[in-house]
């Protein structure tokens, strides 16, 4: 019985609380079963070594090392940029900050400042040069500024990213993106990752979101900072051996899965047309990729998961997600659904 888990798990339930659900696809797992393995410690995994070139390319940068996760990823170029005593600038928001147990703080003794994103995901730029610590034996040191691509599903525009990137250098900063999304961004823009990722000097990126694997994350950036990131991935249990089995799945899914994205572009998009229709339930923001977020002022959220997941839908708060495992089938039931909650609303 191969692929049970495709037939029944992932339709069981419309599941739109995070593209990290989906299931690996059957030929994916073919790509995984096949893949030449060695022990990537010593670097002797032709898989592994393989996604990492792959990986290289796609961005245009020099070096790229495979790791566990996105959060690990972004862990390895705060501590590869920062030494301890040196200070971050990221989003409030922003999954580094927030979301990540406080890594760069607890593991590299790097102090995070955060400033709030605007309505479009973008940190606001004179303010950044205002947070700037001056060169002063009482202050950290500031070394990094982060963005992320896409934030909360929105896409950041190219002019602002070249705003960043000239100002960022100009102060003599480095320049993280986390691009757990960075593919979602370059398909909404119609432009390849190498044009959004040459506006900074590392870049994570997510396999196991939209893209489908069922573990992975890359960081790239120049050969000496990899080196950094490497010699601390280890430090972090990160390193690992035949991981050829699970970076086949990364090869796949950046020669597959990529393009396919704009269908779940599309699926939400249509989600967040139906959503605009509605009386009560209202958007938060406009739907540009894959993630559609909720006001939570228009209706009660709690209310609104409980009636769905009677009708065999679940979210995660007051967004929806569509990926690899949301069909348009699926994006009608919700829609019908959404439409009687509303109806029901006094
Ligand atoms: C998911 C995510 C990450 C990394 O998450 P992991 O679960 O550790 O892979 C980083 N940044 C953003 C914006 C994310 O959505």
């Amino acid at each position: 019985m191969p692929f049970l888990n495709d037939l029944t798990m992932a339709h069981s339930v419309i599941d739109l609380r995070s593209d990290t659900v989906t299931q690996p696809t059957a030929p994916m797992l073919d790509a995984m079963r096949v893949a030449a393995t060695g022990d990537d410690v010593y670097g002797e995994d032709p898989t592994v070594n393989q996604l990492e070139q792959l990986a290289m390319t796609l961005t245009g940068k020099a070096a790229a090392v495979y790791v566990s996760s996105g959060t690990q990823g972004n862990l390895l170029a705060l501590m590869s940029h920062c030494e301890r005593g040196d200070e971050y600038i990221a989003g409030q928001q922003a999954h580094t900050y927030k979301y990540e147990g406080g890594g760069g703080a607890v593991l590299g003794g790097i102090q995070p400042q955060p400033l709030p994103f605007n309505h479009r995901g973008e940190l606001d730029l004179d303010e950044v040069v205002q947070t700037i610590k001056p060169d002063d034996f009482h202050f950290a040191r500031t070394r990094l500024v982060c963005l992320e691509n896409t934030q909360a599903g929105q896409v950041l525009a190219m002019d602002y990213l070249k705003e960043y990137s000239t100002l960022v250098q100009a102060a003599g900063l480095q320049r993280h993106l986390d691009g757990a999304r960075l593919f979602n961004a370059a398909v909404k823009l119609g432009v390849e990752a190498i044009d959004i990722c040459r506006y900074f000097d590392s870049v994570s990126i997510c396999l196991s979101k939209g893209l489908g694997c069922p573990v992975g994350s890359l960081l790239v950036g120049d050969v000496a900072l990899i080196q950094r990131a490497r010699r601390l991935r280890k430090m972090l249990g990160g390193g690992m051996r035949q991981a050829g089995v699970i970076a086949a799945s990364g090869i796949y899914a950046l020669q597959h899965h990529v393009q396919r994205l704009q269908d779940d572009h599309v699926r939400a998009a249509h989600l967040g047309r139906a959503i605009a229709d509605l009386q009560h339930v209202r958007l938060a923001s406009p739907v540009h990729t894959n993630m559609v977020m909720l006001d939570p002022t228009s209706v009660d959220i709690k209310i609104l998961s409980t009636y769905l997941e009677t009708q065999g839908i679940r979210l995660s708060g007051p967004r929806l997600v569509t990926h690899l495992n949301i069909t348009d089938t699926d994006i009608q039931q919700i829609i019908d659904a959404l439409q009687r909650f509303d109806a029901s609303v006094h």
